[in-house]
């Protein structure tokens, strides 16, 4: 597993599952040859997207962000529609550190489409319940009522089986929400309309987690916004907000769903200047 120290901040990267997605629906309008360029595609024009949630380790406390495919909470069909070859090993991982599901103290969900939410609940002697015993799940509230109500479109990716179980935990923010000393949620829109973005910051070390505003490094370029945005111009506008302001502070750029770097730091000009690299994953261990 890797981990990245940033300040007070210890981060480490949990085993939460693989999606195989469509590379043009990942890249919205951007062309193929370029696009392909950017990130390695199978015969089949995917590209592979990790559901990996990350572990901070931040003054005695544990925190997530997003929680994985989880286990068993796929139909068949589905698995085979987004090429889930893998699904969550939170426990697992969870144990090398020593650690339990239940020494979670809190979720922080960035949205909660499907890929992001299907870990907090799992299942246990036929009932749904939840993952996490001890945490706070937060959720901006633009997203929570959208989970509960979803529209014709959403409903696809809003499931009651994610919410349901852990109703009692969720605690909902407006415009931003402090999760602990440095740590906050800031609600973004774009992707989703209740979307929103994990920011760190401890003297002059930061992250920012822009969950699907910049899923992998390959959507560094602001115009480069997902098929799957309800509201792609507010990505762009969003994104370029959020680069400037983490270029000038040389902040890492973290990543849920990218299959071969954890992170990125950039320098005021956008170029690397630090990167973290996935470990390849053993699919057959
Ligand atoms: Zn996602």
């Amino acid at each position: 597993m890797e981990t990245l120290q940033v300040g007070r901040a210890k981060l480490t990267w949990l085993s939460g599952g693989v999606n195989f997605l469509d590379g043009g629906a990942m890249f919205g309008v951007v062309p193929k040859p370029l696009w392909g360029k950017k990130y390695p595609y199978n015969e089949k024009n995917q590209i592979e997207l990790r559901t990996d949630p990350i572990l901070i380790e931040l003054d005695g406390k544990h925190f997530l962000i997003d929680s994985g495919l989880g286990n068993g909470k796929l139909t068949e069909k589905q698995i085979r529609n987004f090429g889930a070859l893998e699904q969550s090993f939170i426990d697992e991982s969870l144990r090398e550190l020593g650690l339990t599901t239940d020494d979670i103290d809190a979720v922080l969900m960035t949205h909660l489409h499907f890929d992001h939410a299907s870990g907090l609940t799992n299942w246990e002697d036929e009932k749904l319940v939840p993952t996490f015993r001890n945490a706070t799940v937060y959720t901006s509230q633009v997203e929570w009522d959208e989970m509960r109500k979803p529209n014709i479109r959403s409903i696809n990716t809003y499931w009651e089986d994610n919410w349901k179980p852990v109703q009692e935990k969720v605690q909902t923010f407006e415009n931003e929400i402090k999760i602990a000393d440095g740590l906050k949620m800031i609600h973004t829109g774009g992707h989703s309309d209740g979307h929103a973005i994990v920011l760190f910051e401890d003297g002059v070390d930061s992250f920012l987690h822009m969950a699907d505003i910049m899923p992998t490094h390959a959507h560094q370029n602001v115009l480069w916004v997902l098929a799957y945005d309800d509201y792609p111009v507010t990505s762009v506008f969003q994104k370029e907000m959020w680069m400037e302001k983490g270029y000038g502070k040389e902040s890492w750029y973290t990543f849920y769903h990218d299959a071969y770097y954890r992170a990125i730091k950039y320098n005021g000009k956008g170029e690397v200047i630090d990167k973290l690299s996935r470990e390849q994953y053993d699919y057959d261990k």
